[in-house]
């Protein structure tokens, strides 16, 4: 299993704009982020979680030549808003194809973008997605997928591992039943957004908080702003890095 970050940015990416700060004028290229979203390919399948309103040139950059399955955390616009963005993989190999998220978030997106799983009334345009609401473990292209559901401000979001691996973008905090599914990871990807706290999401300080307690091998943080330099990394512990846009992680 191969893991690409497609995005480590926060909602506004990173240049933000407007912005004329060292991180946005940075010339480090690990400083310009996307937002947030990866890739997981296996034995020649991709699934592809959230669609980020940079899908398009994300898939570009990283030359995706289509998408199996899509997993969502949930609907905020820097997760959702680049689902149009797989009417180009449809183009191409003619598939409606999977998708996948909490009760709520699948609801919520038939709602907010029913064309998306309805297709024209008129038979203009397919359907891209299939929706399926899942809660507890399924099995994907011959990955087994855990949803982790986590407390995001006043919101849940879903994290999700496969296999020693987990991703949990979005989140504030980890409910106890949620701990037991993250034991013995090689690899965490988790939101650490920046230094400042934050309602809705971990800061640095909390996110290496829960690094300490749950032990992976490795840890990545994500989601970032514009507060984080990429070469602030020399201040993290061992084991923890900073995603960078493009990262891999075999
Ligand atoms: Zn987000
Ligand atoms: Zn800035
Ligand atoms: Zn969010």
């Amino acid at each position: 299993m191969k893991i690409t970050i497609l995005g480590c940015g926060t909602s506004t990416g990173v240049p933000m704009v407007g912005c004329d700060c060292r991180v946005c004028n940075s010339a480090d290229p690990k400083d310009n982020r996307t937002r947030a979203s990866i890739l997981i390919e296996t034995s020649g399948s991709r699934i592809l979680v959230d669609t980020s309103p940079d899908l398009r040139l994300q898939s570009l950059r990283e030359k995706i030549p289509g998408i199996d399955a899509v997993l969502f955390t949930h609907t905020h616009a820097d997760h959702v808003n680049g689902i149009d963005d797989l009417r180009g993989f449809y183009l191409i190999h003619r598939r409606t194809v999977p998708c996948y998220g909490s009760q709520e978030t699948i609801e919520a997106l038939c709602r907010k973008h029913s064309y998306i799983f309805t297709g024209a009334q008129n038979g203009a345009y397919a359907p891209l997605l299939e929706p399926h609401a899942v809660s507890g473990h399924f099995r994907l292209l011959g990955l087994m997928i855990q949803p982790v559901p986590l407390i995001h401000g006043y919101s849940p979001s879903t994290g999700y591992r496969i296999g020693n691996t987990a991703y949990l973008t979005d989140c504030s905090g980890i409910p106890d039943t949620s701990h037991a599914l993250l034991e013995n990871l090689d690899v965490l990807i988790m939101d650490g957004l920046r230094y400042k706290p934050h309602p809705s999401h971990f800061n640095i300080e909390e996110a290496l908080h829960v690094v300490s307690q749950l032990k992976p091998g490795r840890a990545i943080l994500t989601h970032l702003t514009h507060e984080v330099a990429y070469s602030d990394k020399s201040r993290l512990p061992r084991g923890v890095e900073f995603a960078y846009d493009g990262m891999v992680i075999d």
